[in-house]
């Protein structure tokens, strides 16, 4: 067998057993789940399959998508950017390394162009010496041209440098771009959440601003997702992110916390504020009602909970986002389709 031939059907091999394992695990069958799999059994990433054992002995054996988003997060996804990134960045430098070698060059031939001028200037030939003149006007006709010659080559590579650095800043940004979005709802992702929090945490410390923090979760989602496919379940994912777009005031970082719960940062709002807010989406989601595209079957409605709690001096990321949690956790308890502040739960526990 030729080694190509060897090498598929190894790759086949393996193929079948990550369809085997998927299957064994009762694992989701969407292509990251795949590639989740597969960089698992390869042993390619030992960082994934470590993960993948851990998550295995932890819950009899059973793999759900949130285990999988989170692997394909934490360790796929974001390392083919950080190396796409990492290779424009080094691009960007080779090239800019080329300009400055050459630039360093273009200013050597020209102080020589330079020097050659003024000792010409200072030997020019009396005009009686006609064979002298000639040739002195030939040699400087001669250096002029290979000046300019050198000036329009430089100018055309420095086009092309330029056109090629702007490609290469544009096609960066976009890997930080994606780097830092949800590829299925298009919000921000939770890295991005989590700079996001930081900054607003800095900013408010120092303005002495409010902000707000909602979490969101859409209630019964397993049922739905259950009764319904995991593709139409995404849909549903889709719609709460367009919803949350169309609502929330144009300042709001809406993020895609994990699964099937947001996070919202709403700057300048207080808890009553936040409050209001997330009411705003909850009402909007209630008005909606799920019709299948391909079947025109009515899907009936989606609810969510919330969970809202404002920023306090001290807190710290993990605090408030605890504090919104525990508020998003009360809303459940009290029946879901929802909105609950921190100070009702602080409230009940007074009570308590
Ligand atoms: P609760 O009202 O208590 O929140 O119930 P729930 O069923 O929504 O919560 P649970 O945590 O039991 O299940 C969350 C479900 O969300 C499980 C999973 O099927 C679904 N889910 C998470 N991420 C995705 C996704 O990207 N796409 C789809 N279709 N479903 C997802
Ligand atoms: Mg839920
Ligand atoms: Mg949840």
């Amino acid at each position: 067998m030729s080694d190509h031939a060897q090498i598929s059907a190894q790759s086949c091999d393996l193929a079948d057993q990550v369809v085997a394992a998927m299957r064994e695990h009762g694992s989701p069958g969407y292509p990251r789940a795949f590639e989740v799999w597969y960089a698992h059994l390869s042993g390619e990433m030992p960082a994934v399959s470590m993960a993948m054992s851990a998550i295995l002995a932890s819950s009899e054996g059973k793999v759900g998508v949130a285990d999988i988003d989170n692997l394909y997060d934490r360790f796929i996804g974001n390392d083919r950017l950080a190396k796409q990134a990492e290779r424009t960045s080094l691009q960007v430098l080779g090239e800019i390394d080329g300009l400055m070698s050459l630039v360093d060059k273009t200013l050597v031939s020209s102080e020589r162009y330079h020097g050659r001028l003024s000792a010409m200037s200072e030997d020019v030939p009396p005009p009686a010496d006609r064979q002298r003149l000639r040739e002195w006007v030939e040699a400087l006709v001669l250096s002029t041209r290979e000046e300019v010659t050198r000036k329009t080559q430089l100018e055309a590579q420095l086009r092309n440098s330029s056109n090629e650095i702007r490609n290469l800043r544009e096609a960066l940004e976009m890997t930080r771009a994606e780097a830092l979005t949800d590829p299925l709802t298009g919000l921000a992702n939770r890295r991005h959440f989590e700079e996001m929090l930081q900054k607003s945490i800095d900013q408010a410390t120092l303005r002495r601003e409010p902000f707000a923090l909602v979490m969101a979760d859409i209630d019964y989602f397993k049922k739905f997702n259950d009764a319904h496919g995991h593709l139409t379940g995404d849909q549903v994912l889709r719609l709460v992110a367009r919803t949350m777009k169309d609502k929330f005031k144009e300042k709001a970082v809406i993020t895609r916390f994990g699964g099937e719960e947001f996070a919202i940062i709403l700057p300048e709002s207080d808890l009553v504020a936040g409050k209001f807010g997330a009411e705003t989406v909850r009402q909007a989601l209630l008005t909606r009602e799920l019709v299948k595209r391909s079947t025109n079957e009515n899907l009936g409605r989606i609810t969510i909970s919330l969970g809202v709690a404002g920023y306090r001096r001290g807190d710290t990321a993990g605090s408030l986002v605890d504090r919104a949690d525990q508020a998003l956790m009360q809303a459940k308890r009290d029946g879901r389709n929802r909105t609950v502040t921190e100070e009702a739960v602080e409230a009940l526990s007074r009570v308590a």
